[in-house]
């Protein structure tokens, strides 16, 4: 169902995206490592699951935030091979090691063992697999720019593993999802000659926001699924209001479906945002308090460079042009604001809604 608000894991259950979909899978199959790329609520993790579902190799599913939450603000080493491990061990019994007893067998000269294995232990476990099976085996990190809390280093001991996969495990691949798209790329630093990763051939598929016209078959194809008849006028003003993301979208639709009338679809929709939301500035506010007053003067309008400072500088003191510009490069980077033509905007409406308030 469309409006199911969890994320898809059937591309089947999903709207559109075909081609990203048979983009991310022949970066699985064909590059040694993928990224996908897009705002908050686009779609990433329904369709790198869905994609992993119907990957013919084996695939492995970690979401760096669970990660993060787990080790509270920092990834050890042993939380990521114990996740792996669990993952592993966890498919012996559904999925793709049914019938191979995992703890007995020895892969590339490793063995699974419950303590003591390192990353790239568990990734050399894995490159064997991979070659005993005849199947690339992925590992996929949802969110992967809370990676760079891994180690004490910012992650690059993880990256110079990956770097050494890359050229050492042939049969290993991985993809990286993203929200916060710049700091993916900085932490992955494929660019950038101090990283291990640098120069490293990689497929990238951005994931976009629907278009108007596919927003609105989206919810008329929704509203069908669940029989109910919306007049086309209420589907364009949701639209309007929400744009094309299907994460609200979804939650409009499902709304809808349980209220059954426009205003107080709207109304719940933007109140679940209103808390999403929060929760996110919230995070936000401890990388630094600066980062809410900027979004708060773009939600009011004041798009240029000049009345942001000048309401910054209202509201919290003075504050240098550098250190101005480094805050605003940050939410661009992390997938809050974008600049067109000299003057900064929140992408998302939604988002802008809810800070208006
Ligand atoms: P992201 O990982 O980019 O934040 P999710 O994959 O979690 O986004 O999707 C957010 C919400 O939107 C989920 O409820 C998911 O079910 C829904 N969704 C995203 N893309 C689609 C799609 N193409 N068709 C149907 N529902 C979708
Ligand atoms: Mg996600």
């Amino acid at each position: 169902m469309l409006f199911d608000p969890r994320p898809k894991e059937r591309i089947g259950d999903m709207f559109d995206r075909r081609r990203e979909f048979k983009a991310i899978l022949s970066g699985m199959e064909d590059y040694p490592i993928t990224l996908i790329i897009g705002i908050r609520r686009v779609g990433k993790s329904s369709l790198l699951k869905a994609t992993l579902n119907e990957y013919e190799g084996i695939g492995l599913y970690l979401d760096a935030r669970r990660l993060y939450a787990t080790g509270s603000g920092s990834i050890s080493s042993s939380v990521m091979v114990d996740e792996l491990q669990r993952i592993i061990l966890g498919n012996g019994r559904f999925g793709f090691l049914r019938g191979i007893s995992v703890e007995r067998i020895s892969l590339g000269g490793i063995q699974l063992r419950p303590r003591g294995m390192t990353f790239i232990d568990v990734l050399e476990f894995l490159n064997g697999l991979g070659e005993k099976t005849g199947k690339r085996v992925v590992l996929a990190f949802d969110e992967a720019q809370y990676l760079r809390f891994y180690g004490s280093k910012g992650g690059k001991d993880l990256l110079a593993a990956i770097a050494y996969a890359y050229d050492s495990l042939p049969n290993l691949a991985f993809v990286f999802t993203g929200s916060e798209v710049g700091l993916l790329h900085d932490f992955l630093g494929i660019t950038e000659y101090s990283s291990p990763l640098y120069g490293r051939v990689y497929e990238e598929v951005e994931v976009k926001p629907f278009s108007r016209e596919l927003s609105e078959a989206f919810l008329r194809r929704g509203f069908e699924e669940v029989g109910l008849d919306v007049p086309g006028g209420e589907i364009r003003k949701a639209v309007d209001e929400l744009d094309g993301i299907p994460g609200w979208l979804v939650e409009f639709g499902f709304n809808y479906w349980k209220k059954g009338n426009f205003e107080e679809a709207l109304q719940s929709t933007i109140a679940k945002a209103r808390a999403m939301i929060r929760e996110e500035l919230r995070e936000l506010e401890r990388r630094s308090p600066r980062y809410s007053l900027i979004l708060r003067a773009l939600a009011m309008g004041l798009s240029s460079w000049s009345m942001i400072r000048d309401y910054l500088e209202a509201k919290g003191g003075p504050i240098t042009n550098a250190r101005l510009s480094q805050l605003l490069k940050s939410l661009e980077k992390m997938g809050w604001i974008k600049k067109e033509n000299g003057a900064y905007e929140i992408i998302d409406p939604v988002v802008e809604r809810v800070l208006r308030e």
